[in-house]
């Protein structure tokens, strides 16, 4: 877990620029990146990808000295939400009534990070978007393989087909993230991706393939872009 300061230089900190794209970056498709200073070089290191869980406030010295209310954002590694996943795999199927439009805006409800919320309540929240984009993602896969378009290998012990969600654009597979860029696919095309000598040939194709089957309009106010913010 990281504290991470927000943006002003003098009297109250703001939800506005910066700190409103950090705030709500899920929600705006946007991945939050962090990179931290080195001391002798100056060269900056990746630490990984984090969500914002949420923003408290606490009171800090601005740039002239004086005591001001500074926004304080709480961002956990994006690999500590696969973990309770991980540990918690399609807990709620109750669903089943839900078609795949609805299932799609669920996945897509803005995931806005509330100011001052409880961590609790804020990491449930995340937690209830991976799950909507999961259950989304494979209920558009119907049972197929978004990758090699071969049926599902087996049946869950639910009876329902065993594909596994895959991260497009990520190295870890956990976390919200947008639709466009999640698939749901076998397990021999997921370990190819992660592992083959040609997956990351496999996974661009894979990319392509959930384009074309993704509505067009843009989700959130930007669509996928990055935000790169460095830890001073
Ligand atoms: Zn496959
Ligand atoms: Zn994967």
């Amino acid at each position: 877990m990281f504290r991470y300061f927000g943006e002003g230089q003098k009297g109250d900190m703001t939800f506005t620029g910066g700190n409103k794209a950090i705030r709500d970056h899920v929600a705006d498709g946007e991945d939050l990146l962090l990179f931290q200073k080195q001391d002798r070089t100056g060269l900056l290191r990746f630490l990984g990808e984090f969500v914002c869980e949420n923003t408290t406030r606490e009171p800090a010295p601005d740039r002239l000295g004086k005591m001001r209310s500074a926004i304080v954002f709480h961002l956990v590694p994006v690999e500590a939400i696969a973990e309770a996943e991980a540990a918690e795999p399609y807990a709620n199927q109750a669903e089943g009534g839900l078609d795949l439009a609805a299932l799609r805006r669920a996945a897509v409800a803005a995931a806005n990070t509330g100011d001052e919320e409880p961590a609790e309540g804020a990491r449930r929240r995340i937690y209830q978007r991976s799950q909507a984009v999961r259950r989304y993602v494979l209920a558009r896969a119907a049972g197929v393989c978004e990758c090699c378009g071969e049926a599902a290998p087996f049946l869950r012990l639910n009876g329902q087909p065993y594909l596994e969600p895959h991260h497009i654009r990520r190295v870890s597979d956990g976390g919200p993230d947008d639709p466009r860029y999640v698939a749901g696919i076998c397990p021999t095309c997921h370990r190819r991706i992660h592992h083959g000598v040609d997956g990351q040939a496999v996974n661009k194709r894979l990319g392509e393939i959930i384009r074309q089957k993704e509505p067009v309009q843009k989700i959130g106010s930007h669509g996928a872009r990055r935000l790169e913010r460095e830890l001073v």
